[in-house]
């Protein structure tokens, strides 16, 4: 008797979704950069219960045609990619077509979205990658709305999991604040019912930004980075504070009046990479300086990347890898060296 039998299709879709949309502020991660693929200027988060009740990004990107609502939600269903050589240059964050489709099934998503060429807006329900009824047309202004309630309420162990609403509202509020600082040019607002509500102006001003979302001090002590190489093809740029003695800083954190701020984005996306803050970090330890914050971003020639190694696109593969944090390593140390040469000479004075 056979043993091995294929899984029914939407169990292999429910696995997957959990595997893109592990918690809240992967979906906010997702649906954002969606907008941003969108051409969006303006952005809007809206959640309920740390996004397990409700969660809702709103743009004013440039829509979705009526007859693409069909397969919106349809898994490795795309408008983004179309072969697999297209992977080489990718220009947008989406290109799997996996977001939507998880989100449905793992929640009750809805959609309403206009084109600015549009008659109306049109809007439709959606559950485990299928639309329910035909769309109807919906009120609505240019861009797209996605709503997602009862977030896990299928995956009941996941959504009890989560019992520490804080902690997710947090991970959701951090999302944004990377995607507000390393986009200064468009506003985002995120409503919570939480004090850690923000919106930005997306005037393209980051010291504002900062100024807004870290405080005035951090803001007021920005120092750019600008390194170009060559010989690697990678441009490194970013800010970050100027660097304060450790113990200061410790002291600072207790109080909680501030918090370290790190983040990279590599070619445009948001990653995690440790093995980029940790030679920063160490440059600044073996001088006993903390920095309060450090936004940095890393283009690599997109030939020389492969941004597609996990569903969740958090981390990159890079060719070179050693010999380019080497290079910025080095720069990092140069910068630093210089900010307390100054220092130096004018307490000489
Ligand atoms: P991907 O981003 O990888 O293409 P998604 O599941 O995130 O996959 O989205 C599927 C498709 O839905 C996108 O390719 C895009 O055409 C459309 N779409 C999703 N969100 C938006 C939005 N906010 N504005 C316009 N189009 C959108
Ligand atoms: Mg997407």
């Amino acid at each position: 008797m056979v043993q091995i039998q294929r899984l029914p299709q939407d169990v292999v879709n429910r696995m997957a979704a959990g595997e893109v949309l592990a918690r809240p502020y992967n979906a906010i991660k997702e649906l954002v950069e969606n907008s941003l693929d969108a051409g969006a200027t303006e952005i809007q988060v809206h959640m309920q219960n740390a996004g397990l009740k409700l969660l809702q990004v709103s743009d004013n990107g440039k829509g979705i045609e009526r007859d693409d609502f069909d397969l919106v939600c349809e898994r490795f269903a795309t408008s983004k990619l179309q072969k697999f050589e297209d992977l080489m240059h990718m220009q947008t964050y989406g290109f799997r077509g996996e977001a939507l489709a998880s989100l449905s099934h793992v929640a009750k998503v809805n959609i309403v979205s206009k084109r600015e060429d549009g008659k109306c807006a049109y809007q439709a329900d959606y559950l485990d990658g299928k639309m329910l009824a035909t769309t109807k047309p919906a009120a609505g202004k240019n861009g797209t709305c996605i709503t997602a309630t009862d977030l896990f309420y299928n995956l009941p162990v996941r959504r009890n999991k989560m019992v520490t609403h804080g902690e997710e509202a947090k991970m959701v509020y951090d999302t944004l604040l990377r995607f507000a600082i390393h986009r200064p040019d468009v506003s985002f607002a995120l409503r919570q019912a939480q004090s850690n509500d923000f919106r930005t102006k997306g005037d393209g001003n980051l010291r504002d930004v900062v100024s807004n979302l870290l405080g005035r001090e951090i803001a007021d002590n920005l120092i750019p980075l600008a390194l170009d190489s060559t010989r690697l093809k990678f441009e490194f740029s970013g800010n970050f504070s100027k660097p304060i003695a450790a113990a200061t800083a410790k002291a600072a954190l207790n109080r909680k009046t501030t918090r370290s701020f790190f983040s990279v984005f590599i070619n445009g996306r948001s990653v995690r990479c440790e093995i980029l803050k940790h030679p920063l970090d160490e440059v600044l330890q073996n001088r006993s300086l903390i920095c309060q914050f450090c936004s940095v971003h890393l283009k690599i020639d997109e030939t020389r990347i492969d941004v597609n190694v996990h569903p969740t696109k958090s981390s990159v593969i890079f060719l070179e890898k050693e010999a380019i944090i080497d290079e910025i390593r080095a720069y990092f140390e140069k910068v630093v060296n210089e900010i307390f040469g100054f220092a130096a000479k004018e307490t000489d004075k």
